[in-house]
């Protein structure tokens, strides 16, 4: 499958997210002529660090957490990703999502190679003062690689802007003076950004709109199910129902509900920002978790977690779209079925990196300590967005590949052209 000797622990092996993502890689390599011999630098990170975290919890006992902060590629740019707080946290799941980051970040062109960080916690279990103690050591510990030059954390699954404030502290109060540009998706009293927070799940939306339009899919009363009620998902929801189509099924960690006529979902946003979950807001209309994925839609925005999209799923999905606003939610093996099905799947690398184009631009105006309006953050995000969206499409139409391997034709190209051009030290 790949030339990397199977006993190194960068390998892959089993069906996981970094053998997932070795996959991926592997289908690039026709297209890449004479830089495909580069591409082994991809099957590796470039760097990983494992973490012990010691925390002092409220009742005086110590527990220790495992953490990592994986840089896979910085041949373009200091490296850039989030960071997850979630009890599924491991090492190979730490470099997929850092990996994936060194693609989305090369197939927008922003100036970034990619990184990602996690630790294994499930943060509900933590009063706040643990989960401050937790971010603050963690961030000590990582303090060494991290910097707004070297690797810029942001928020994933399980971190918000409160936890990249402790983040962006613990940096300054050991470098000394305040480092506002370490980590983006800030508050923005902080020098965060305007528009951060809704980023993701609008880029989804305008990913899946010009994609759409494309496939000659109309988005007036189009059905839509989505995965995932957070960010991403709620804000992407929001933007399909203000534009006429109507999001028939939701389902979160709590329930899955489903409602023919279309879902009113600034209430359902209002019901879960008060109750932290959907399930409640309509007991008659919830059905069981596994029927998600057996509805009849047009398109399906996973929005949660990978893996979610198996063999068994893409055999039955009844769909003509699928927005991967999660990372990585499609297996490698169920990718080659929804393409042999034609159904259209804009992967995660390009559906949902507003988020980190708006981290981009968070990054570039705390080093020009002046900020921009939520009205030009939209514009130019539309507009990185909506360019990288039709390069990936026409170059997925000229290599006569899926726009997943097109993303990927797109972002190799870059990084690899970069790293000819750098050479290999020393040379
Ligand atoms: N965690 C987000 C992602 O997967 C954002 C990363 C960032 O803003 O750096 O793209």
């Amino acid at each position: 499958m790949n030339s990397i000797d199977p006993s190194l622990t960068y390998a892959g092996q089993g069906n996981t997210a970094w053998n997932n993502y070795l996959k991926q890689l592997e289908k690039v390599s026709p297209f890449l002529g004479e830089l495909s011999e580069r591409l082994d630098m991809l099957r590796r990170p470039k760097r990983s660090l494992i973490v012990d975290i010691p925390v002092i919890m409220d009742d005086g006992t110590v527990r220790h957490f495992e953490g990592y902060r994986v840089q896979h590629n910085v041949t373009r740019g200091p490296g850039k990703g989030g960071v997850r707080f979630h009890p599924d946290v491991n090492l190979d799941e730490v470099m997929a999502l850092s990996a994936w980051m060194t693609i989305k970040c090369a197939a927008l062109n922003l100036p970034f190679g990619g990184a990602k960080g996690g630790v294994r916690v499930d943060p509900s279990q933590l009063s706040r003062r643990e989960l401050e103690r937790l971010t603050r050591r963690y961030t000590a510990e990582i303090n060494l690689i991290i910097g707004p030059q070297k690797d810029i954390p942001a928020p994933d699954v399980g971190t918000n802007g409160q936890i990249m404030a402790w983040m962006m502290d613990t940096f300054s109060m050991n470098a000394g003076s305040t480092v506002t540009g370490v980590v983006t998706g800030k508050p923005v009293h902080l020098g965060g950004s305007l528009g951060r927070v809704k980023a993701t799940g609008r880029g989804v939306y305008v990913s899946g709109r010009e994609v759409a339009a494309e496939i000659g899919l109309e988005l007036k009363d189009a059905r839509i199910c989505v995965q995932g009620f957070g960010n991403v998902g709620s804000e992407a929801a929001l933007l399909f129902h203000d534009n006429g189509s109507k999001v028939v099924c939701v389902q979160d960690h709590s329930a899955t509900l489903y409602q023919e006529h279309g879902i009113d979902v600034p209430k359902l946003i209002e019901y879960m920002q008060a109750n932290k979950k959907i399930q409640g807001y309509a007991f008659n209309d919830e059905i069981s978790n596994d029927a998600f994925w057996k509805v009849s839609a047009e398109i399906f925005i996973p929005a949660a977690l990978e893996g979610v999209i198996d063999v068994d799923v893409a055999q039955t999905i009844d769909a003509k779209l699928i927005l991967e606003g999660a990372n990585g939610p499609t297996d490698s093996d169920a990718d080659e079925i929804l393409t042999e099905r034609n159904i259209t799947v804009v992967p995660d690398v390009i559906c949902n990196a507003g988020g980190v184009t708006v981290s981009y631009f968070e990054w570039v105006q705390d080093f020009a300590s002046y900020f921009w309006t939520e009205e030009e953050i939209y514009q130019r995000m539309d507009a990185i967005m909506v360019k990288a969206v039709h390069d990936v499409w026409h170059k997925s139409k000229q290599a006569g590949s899926t726009m997943r391997t097109a993303a990927y034709i797109v972002a190799c190209e870059r990084i690899l052209n970069a790293r000819k051009e750098r050479g290999i030290y020393p040379g």
